[in-house]
């Protein structure tokens, strides 16, 4: 069975882009809106030599929980549950954000490895989202950019560590 990473994090942070470049197609759907219908999608992936399974998150209107937070919480778990990497995703041109630190809770209380990645480098301002996301204490960020591809050697020695 492949080695499986979920990509998860809050609404906008660039998840899907993540995705789809490294699944090298275009497959999830990349919005700007907030909650839009996307299903969880497991497809494979590569990152240079590295090849493992990578699950995509967001779908808002497939789950069971009453409340838009219980939703996004409840496919997070369970795309979690799935994985043996999780990537926990933060937008830096955004800085860190409340609901940010509501995932971040979810994913800390996984024992499985975690990598934080903080999207949208290419911003100038996103060097301090790199910065604040040391508070999350989640370990040593890791700056990308999913739409440029740049960051992507420090991230796929991340990974590796830990395949
Ligand atoms: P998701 O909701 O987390 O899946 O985020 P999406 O992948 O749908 O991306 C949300 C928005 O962020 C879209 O407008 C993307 O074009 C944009 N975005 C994604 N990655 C980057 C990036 O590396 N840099 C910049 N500047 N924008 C990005
Ligand atoms: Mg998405």
């Amino acid at each position: 069975m492949a080695f499986k990473v979920a990509i998860v994090g809050r609404p906008n942070v660039g998840k899907s882009t993540l995705f789809n470049r490294l699944v090298g197609r275009r497959i999830a759907l990349v919005d700007d809106t907030p909650g839009v219908t996307r299903d969880r999608r497991v497809h494979p992936a590569r990152l240079q030599d590295l090849r493992f399974d990578v699950i995509d998150t967001a779908g808002f209107e497939d789950a069971a929980a009453a409340t838009l937070e219980g939703r996004m919480r409840a496919q997070t778990e369970s795309a979690i549950a799935e994985a043996d990497l999780v990537l926990f995703m933060i937008d830096g041109r955004a800085g860190l954000m409340p609901d940010d630190r509501r995932f971040a809770e979810v994913v800390r209380r996984t024992s499985k490895p975690v990598v934080l990645v903080v999207n949208k480098a290419d911003v100038r301002s996103a060097a301090n989202g790199v910065l604040e996301a040391w508070n999350l204490g989640i370990g040593e960020p890791i700056g990308i950019s999913a739409e440029h591809g740049t960051g992507l050697p420090d991230l796929r020695d991340a990974i590796a560590a830990i395949m």
